[in-house]
């Protein structure tokens, strides 16, 4: 089999854990798999190379800020082929250039476009394992680019892709999706199996075990996605069947295992900490007004997350919104502008709010789960700010010394810690 590992910041956090990932590596090419390996840099690194820009300028060029993001990488690398050959395993390191990753320009957010992985593929047919530097591509003019943070994820499946790869395993220090962070809920169970819809949804609303981007390109092509801990003892007789972890399913593929599953209304509790809310109070209720509050808001490239608008008898409506933490500041300064313009009273703002999500297909069937969302968290006297729904989800808006009380108690109200699928398929 073709198989493409990626091992992200805390597998390779020291040098005993990149002999560690190189023993595991081993054990695949001993069994007979050709492996390409695709490395994140050393846990903390990326931060710390980040703080140094921002040490110098806080808007720094970016594509001189790719130049300095790509070298955590590129020292992973090298050392994980080091470690192998100390082994007497075979292994050539590629930059992403290398491995023919090319990216649109957006520096420090860049897409991958097309993977021409000749030399790639010419490494695993001399029977070499091709360790792959993870997050860094490069621009059709020949520009180092990266392409976000947890970028690594998706440079695995974007490789999968390319190599036509059996299975892409993303190898952390989790050993798998879980109900909702084990670091939060220390009871949150190991989800065997979750569909990519699912897990396109967690991620999406804060679940950051895979970067969204990698789940929507596995999904389009596929790529049959794996999630596993590189911390767990290695196993010598390996067997896909065996290994554990997560995988992550179409529905169709869920669907031939329903005579083992309970049909869980509720798969995961996803949860964000870092929104902000802007509220604008009394506006006229008339035709206009969100268009105006948000397009203002838009036009400055600020993603806005819920809205809400309640309106009054005396013709008037509070209007609420949600922003990324990082972009409060300024989505507050042009509110605050666009305030008298709508001739509205005030604007409020709250940058210490989390949003809490309950994931997953069940809901679709099954009616009542935002009215008992909704009481577990009254019964925890907890205020919602905001709620918003889409079929498989329900979010909602709270204060942020909230949150794990929120987290714990609709973890457990929802009986998440309980089994509800059988591995055996
Ligand atoms: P890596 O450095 O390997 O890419 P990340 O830190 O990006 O690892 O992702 C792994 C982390 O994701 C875990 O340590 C865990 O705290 C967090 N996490 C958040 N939600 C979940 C979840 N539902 N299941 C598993 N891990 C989760
Ligand atoms: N090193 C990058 C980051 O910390 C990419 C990754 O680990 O996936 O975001
Ligand atoms: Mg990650």
């Amino acid at each position: 089999m073709r198989i493409v590992q990626k091992f992200g910041g805390t597998s390779v956090g020291s040098v005993e854990r990149i002999q560690n990932v190189a023993k595991r590596v081993k054990t695949w090419t001993d069994n007979g798999h050709e492996v390409a390996v695709v490395v994140s840099a050393m846990s903390g690194e990326t931060n710390r190379l980040t703080g140094l820009i921002q040490q110098i300028d806080s808007n720094a060029n970016r594509r001189e800020q790719d130049v300095i993001l790509s070298s955590g990488e590129q020292v992973s690398m090298a050392l994980l082929s080091i470690a192998l050959h100390t082994l007497g395993v075979k292994s050539e390191s590629f930059f992403g250039w290398q491995a023919g990753v090319q990216t649109d320009d957006a520096h420090t957010k860049a897409r991958i476009l097309n993977i021409d992985s000749k030399k790639v593929i010419d490494a695993l047919t001399e029977k070499k394992v091709a360790v792959i530097a993870g997050f860094q591509g490069i621009t059709e003019k020949g520009s180092v680019s990266t392409l976000g943070r947890g970028g690594s994820d998706t440079s695995a499946v974007a490789l999968s892709i390319a190599l036509d790869a059996d299975e892409c395993q993303i190898y952390t220090d989790v050993d798998g999706v879980y109900s909702t962070d084990p670091r939060v809920v220390p009871e949150a169970r190991r989800l065997p199996y979750i569909l990519f819809e699912e897990m396109l949804e967690m991620a999406s609303l804060g679940s950051k075990v895979l970067q969204i981007r990698s789940v929507e390109l596995a999904c389009k092509y596929e790529v049959p996605l794996r999630v596993l801990s590189s911390l767990t003892p290695i196993q010598e007789n390996l067997s896909l069947e065996k290994l554990g972890g997560t995988l992550i399913i179409p529905e169709s593929k869920m669907k031939t295992m329903t005579k083992t599953m309970e049909d869980p209304k509720i798969s995961g509790i996803a949860f964000n900490r870092d929104e902000a809310q802007i509220k604008v109070n009394a506006v006229p209720d008339s035709p206009g007004i969100a268009y105006k509050i948000l397009s203002a808001i838009s036009d400055c490239n600020i993603e806005v997350d819920m809205i809400v608008q309640n309106t009054s008898n005396n013709d008037l409506a509070d209007f609420t919104f949600t922003v990324n933490r990082s972009d409060y500041a300024r989505a507050m300064e042009i509110t605050k502008k666009t305030s008298p313009i709508i001739s509205a009273d005030n604007v409020i703002g709250n940058d210490k709010i989390v949003k809490i999500s309950l994931v997953g297909v069940g809901m679709r069937s099954h009616a009542g789960i935002a009215s008992k969302m909704f009481q577990i968290l009254a019964q925890e006297n907890i205020n919602i700010l905001i709620i918003s729904t889409s079929e498989i989800k329900i979010s909602v808006g709270i204060d942020e010394e909230n949150l794990e009380k929120a987290v714990k108690a609709l973890h457990q109200a929802f009986e998440l810690e309980k089994d509800n699928i059988s591995e055996e398929n």
